[in-house]
């Protein structure tokens, strides 16, 4: 087979893929969405959740999930400031960054760089907005902005999460 048949081949099986994902992924609840947050498995197996976290990898998502994504969830300064890097971040950016600056950076070649270094990256942006991290930036004059969104958030997930045992309970005889 050529080059070229081969990659029709292989563009027209990831479009299967691809649409079997994103049906799995938008017909479907979340098997675990009535436990409470804190007891739900992470990350999550349930069908419609691993469909999302593939398409996500194939979408270049990898790209921003660090050690902890799973923190994402529940707390909003995580989520916030990684989606602010994933907003702007891209290789050439990290590879900017992680350039040895010692001469012309529009002039010297940069690596592209690797899926370890995006690990990292990801999970110290993520590490800065909780408590320990936060103290760093608060420490060097920066200050948190979103406190009262963040706690508007965190009573409404309570008090549907509460709604949900409720229910729970009354179905129990
Ligand atoms: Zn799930």
């Amino acid at each position: 087979m050529s080059v070229h048949g081969r990659d029709h081949d292989i563009e027209q099986s990831m479009g299967v893929l691809l649409t079997a994902l994103r049906d799995i992924a938008t017909r479907n609840d979340c098997a675990y969405d009535n436990d409470p947050p804190d007891e739900r498995p992470r990350p999550c197996p349930c069908a419609r959740c691993v469909a999302r976290q593939a398409l996500d990898v194939t979408d270049g998502g990898w790209r921003f999930v660090g050690a902890r994504v799973y923190r994402m969830e529940t707390n909003a300064r995580e989520r916030k400031i990684v989606a602010a890097w994933r907003k702007l971040g891209d290789d050439r950016m990290l590879a900017q960054i992680l350039a040895d600056a010692t001469s012309d950076i529009d002039k010297v070649h940069l690596e592209p760089p690797t899926p370890r270094d995006w690990y990292v990256a990801t999970s110290v942006i993520q590490w800065l907005a909780t408590n320990v991290g936060s103290s760093i930036l608060n420490e060097a004059g920066w200050a948190y902005q979103e406190y009262d969104a963040d706690r508007a958030e965190r009573e409404k997930r309570e008090k549907t999460t509460k709604k949900s045992i409720d229910a729970t309970d009354k179905d129990t005889p």
